[in-house]
């Protein structure tokens, strides 16, 4: 417990992250207010969301004297990145469950991950849908000892919890507020940490998002889920799934950054702003609205993305 708490008094994770007025013509036309919460400034390691989650896993497995985290994610994952180095910074040994085959040379977040001291264990991506399986986490703990198990994405009620206690710590007028959502978990935390009269709008960044609402029902637990209505996941700006990424959203985080001067990446922030400039232009929201966005983070995967990216750019002014 003391690296962490003394890693904060150190001042290495802003707390205060700025909020950012968004002074573009196509929001400011519409007659809304857009904001943005910059969290992906929080820190540089497990910046934005990621942090929050982990957090509170980190507590309660030195609390009970763990010296070992193993999770799991793909192999561009925050979630990943962002554990193997709460590991080397915090004093745990890690080990990433990874989905697919091991490719190398590692791409820049498994090799990031892998100098935290991060070991690396490959599921092929049929076993991998099973990862919670009895059998497998048996067979984990024979190979690695004991380990406490951070789930995918780092989603748990303590992930959630910390994620509440940063939402309810933003004391600004909002009316909605607004994030990505891959697991669900940060949502669920939003929406924990707001009260009733604001709305939470989360944005499925992957296909077939319906089962999202399940787990943040699950997440916020019944009573919660039963009263609130004050929340909502739009499943319409996945751009084809998890990942996926084409020209038009290109193009839109492209200017996003020109006009505004902040970084946005293709499979999380910028599947949310896509969605939320769609939603505006087409009236969703209510004139004199605060709409408040978080962005959560992510921007260590652009590295692995760059080539990707670049040819979208290009195949686009050749066609
Ligand atoms: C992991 C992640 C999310 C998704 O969070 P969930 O809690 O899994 O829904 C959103 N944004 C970024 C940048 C992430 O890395």
């Amino acid at each position: 417990m003391n690296g962490i708490n003394k890693i904060l008094t150190e001042n290495f994770i802003d707390e205060n992250t700025p909020i950012k007025t968004i002074s573009d013509s196509l929001i400011e036309n519409a007659g809304v207010k857009l904001l943005i919460k910059r969290e992906y400034l929080n820190n540089q390691y497990f910046s934005g969301n990621k942090w929050h989650k982990l957090k509170y896993n980190l507590k309660e497995a030195k609390k009970n004297g763990f010296d070992t985290l193993l999770t799991f994610g793909g192999a561009y994952s925050n979630h990943i990145y962002a554990t193997a180095a709460a590991g080397k910074i915090f004093g745990f040994k890690t080990i990433g469950v990874i989905r697919g085959e091991e490719h190398l040379p590692l791409n820049p977040t498994l090799s990031f991950a892998g100098k935290c001291g991060m070991k690396f264990y490959y599921l092929d991506r049929k076993s991998y849908r099973q990862k919670y399986n009895v059998e497998l986490l048996k067979n984990l703990r024979k190979m690695f000892d004991e380990f406490y198990l951070v789930p995918e994405g780092g989603t748990n009620e303590l992930a959630v919890n910390g994620v509440e206690e940063f939402v309810s710590k933003i004391n600004i007028h909002y009316d909605h507020i607004c994030c990505p959502c891959g697991t669900g978990g940060t949502l669920a935390g939003i929406i924990k940490g707001i009260n009733k009269e604001k709305r939470a709008l989360g944005f499925s960044v992957l296909k077939g998002g319906n089962f999202l609402i399940k787990n943040v029902e699950n997440l916020i637990g019944e009573n919660e889920s039963a009263k609130s209505k004050n929340w909502n996941i739009n499943l319409d700006y996945h751009f084809g799934g998890y990942a996926k990424m084409n020209s038009r959203l290109i193009d839109f985080i492209d200017r996003f950054e020109k006009e505004n001067n902040i970084p946005l990446e293709p499979v999380y922030s910028g599947k949310m702003f896509y969605g939320i400039y769609d939603l505006v232009l087409k009236g969703h929201f209510e004139k004199g609205e605060t709409i408040l966005a978080i962005h959560t983070g992510g921007l260590q995967g652009l590295e692995g993305m760059k080539e990707k990216i670049k040819r979208i750019r290009v195949s686009k002014v050749i066609n």
